[in-house]
Formats: C-alpha cells, structure tokens, sequence
C-alpha cells in the first residue's frame, strides 16, 4: 500500500523557498505536487503543509497482490462527470429524490424515487464508468459495460435521461446497488452527529485500509449504511466483490478507485 498525498498551495517567495530546499521546485502562483508518505522527506513537507496551510488530500494506492487477496472492496467513480439536473438550486434532489426523511443540514435520509437526469459531454463518451459531482454513492457505465460486467453478476440497472428534455438515453445506465443494513467497525474513527437530526456521519476515509465490514453479504455490490461525508454532503460507502471488481479488469473497464478494508 502506498498513501500519496496531493498538496496544493498558492506559492510566493517563502513558499518557494521552503519547499525547494528540500528538493521540490514550485512554481510561483498555484501549484500542487504529489509525495508518498514514505518519502525521507515526509516528517518535514508535513510541517512545512501545516505552516502554510495548504490543501493536503491523501489517496491510498494497493498492490495488484494486496487487491487479488481481499475478500471484499470498497469502490467509487475515480472521475465525476458533470451535475445532477437541474443542478440550479439543487433542483435534482426534488426531482430524484424522495426527499421526505432528508436533512438539508448533514445531507442523509435521500431515497431516489426516478432516474437521474444529466448534460451529456464529450468526455462521457470516453468513460466506462463515472459519478457525478454532488452524488458519492451511484455509478454510472456505458451500456456495453452493463450488459457485458455487470448484468452477468446479477445486477440490475436504472435509466438514466438526458437533462432536456428528459429523453431516456441509450449510450448509459445507471448500476441499481441495493442498500443493506450492514456496517463497518467505525471505533476510532473521526465522526460527527447533526444537531439537527441526530444522526451520525463519519469522515470519508482515503488513506490506509478502509473500515472492516461487521457481518458479511454475498451482494456483488451493495451499500453499506452507514452515512460518510461533511458538510451537507453524505453519501454510503460502495462494497464490492472481488469476483466483479476482476470481471471489470479482465474486461478492461476504466474508472473505479478501490480501497481494500481492513483485516481483509
Ligand atoms: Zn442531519
């Protein structure tokens, strides 16, 4: 497992200075840069993110063996392509959403109740699989994808339309995950409970093993339930089963980020 941080930051002579004397050469302006965790350099870029206050997002990045050897794993779109619509006003989740045990303020409780409607773009046309922005929890993939992967596993699939004037499109689909009752071992792990609603969302996990999963379900892909997420965003984390993440390789499907869970 290798954990990447991506560190972005607006660079002036300071900045520039700091950072190129620990061999990184910045560009002044905007810039970003990526470095493992298990650089010698590390302890010190660490500070340096801290003292400047740049933006710091780790990924985490598994082994062909790691991935070949887990029981189960944890995916999602590695690319979001466009807007719910109509993205104005959040008017999609009225639209998509039984909104009727939503929270506006920590985002959980939406059912989706009709399909989702998108502006289609060119670079839809060069994705096997995608999300969408504001949506953490559905994948979208190429009718070919689904009728050559996904079908064969047993799952179902949801129209997708296009934003005007709702014509259901042939080129996607959306993946229909069934949402279970089962969670994951979230001790220790950073969370936060919405004064407005009571419940609790934990912070999306990108670095290390993801959460073990508390029970076991032989779904090729589900939804577990816990809520991940901040602000108002929630969304519930994409379990799936190495048997159908290797039938998306074999078949060469491109845009799935995986994290192995813990213990796996
Ligand atoms: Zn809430």
């Amino acid at each position: 497992m290798k954990i990447i941080h991506r560190v972005s930051l607006s660079v002036s002579f300071n900045e520039k200075q700091a950072f190129g004397a620990l061999g990184i050469q910045l560009d002044e302006g905007f810039s970003s840069f990526d470095i493992e965790e298990s650089d010698p350099r590390w302890p010190q870029v660490a500070e340096l993110i801290e003292g400047f206050q740049a933006v710091d997002i780790a990924t985490t990045k598994f082994s062909a063996k790691e991935i070949r050897h887990a029981k189960r794993l944890q995916v999602a779109a590695d690319n979001h392509q466009g807007y719910p619509e109509p993205s104005d006003d959040f008017g999609y989740l009225n639209v998509t959403y039984d909104c009727s045990n939503h929270c506006p303020e920590c985002g959980c409780g939406l059912v989706q109740k009709a399909p989702f409607r998108i502006k289609l773009r060119p670079k839809h046309g060069r994705r096997h699989i995608f999300g969408l922005n504001w949506v953490f929890d559905e994948l979208f993939v190429s009718a070919e994808a689904w009728k050559q992967v996904f079908k064969p596993h047993g799952l179902q699939k949801r129209p997708v339309l296009d934003a005007k004037p709702g014509r259901e499109l042939q080129r996607f689909v959306q993946l229909s995950i069934p949402q279970t009752d089962l969670g994951f071992d979230l001790t220790d792990y950073p969370s936060e409970t919405c004064p407005h609603c009571g419940r609790t969302k934990w912070e999306p996990v990108s670095r290390g093993f993801f959460p073990k999963l508390k029970g076991d379900c032989d779904l090729p892909l589900f939804k577990a339930a816990p809520y991940f997420g901040s602000g108002a965003s929630a969304h519930h984390a994409l379990i799936m089963s190495p048997a159908l993440y290797r039938a998306a390789q074999y078949a060469k499907l491109r845009g799935l980020s995986v994290m192995v869970l813990d213990g796996d």
